[in-house]
């Protein structure tokens, strides 16, 4: 498998490629990513940051994370399909919504982060070494 991805949104407006980051896939269960996606997790891709090229025009919407840092949401202004992800707290990468991705096939999620945040009705957290 190849490590460059590409992928965008759903009108097509947005554009974006990259290079995967070493580091694992995951879902997120926390509220954040519960509210901006209207459903119970997250799937995310890390890519490299300097690898990273997308259209100009995606917005982004900026939070304070679990951390304390700025989080950054990238969307679409047209279609509003979110794309991605960004902190302060880890530079070096930019998360991509597996869903974004030509080819979601290669999205393989390894471990739920802030599984204990899920929702009663999302049975989809990866517990780890259980
Ligand atoms: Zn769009
Ligand atoms: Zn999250």
């Amino acid at each position: 498998m190849t490590d460059a991805l590409e992928g965008g949104c759903k009108c097509g407006q947005i554009r974006y490629k990259g290079t995967r980051a070493d580091v694992p896939m995951f879902r997120c269960h926390c509220r954040d990513c519960q509210q901006l996606t209207g459903t119970g997790h997250a799937d995310m891709v890390p890519l490299r940051a300097e690898s990273f090229m997308i259209s100009a025009g995606c917005k982004t919407y900026e939070m304070t994370g679990g951390s304390g840092r700025s989080t950054f949401s990238g969307f679409c202004p047209n279609c509003g399909s979110q794309i991605t992800r960004r902190s302060e707290r880890m530079s070096d990468r930019i998360y991509v919504h597996a869903a974004s991705l030509d080819d979601p096939t290669c999205y393989v999620p390894v471990k739920s982060i802030y599984g204990d945040a899920a929702q009663p009705w999302d049975d989809a957290v990866i517990r780890q070494g259980g």
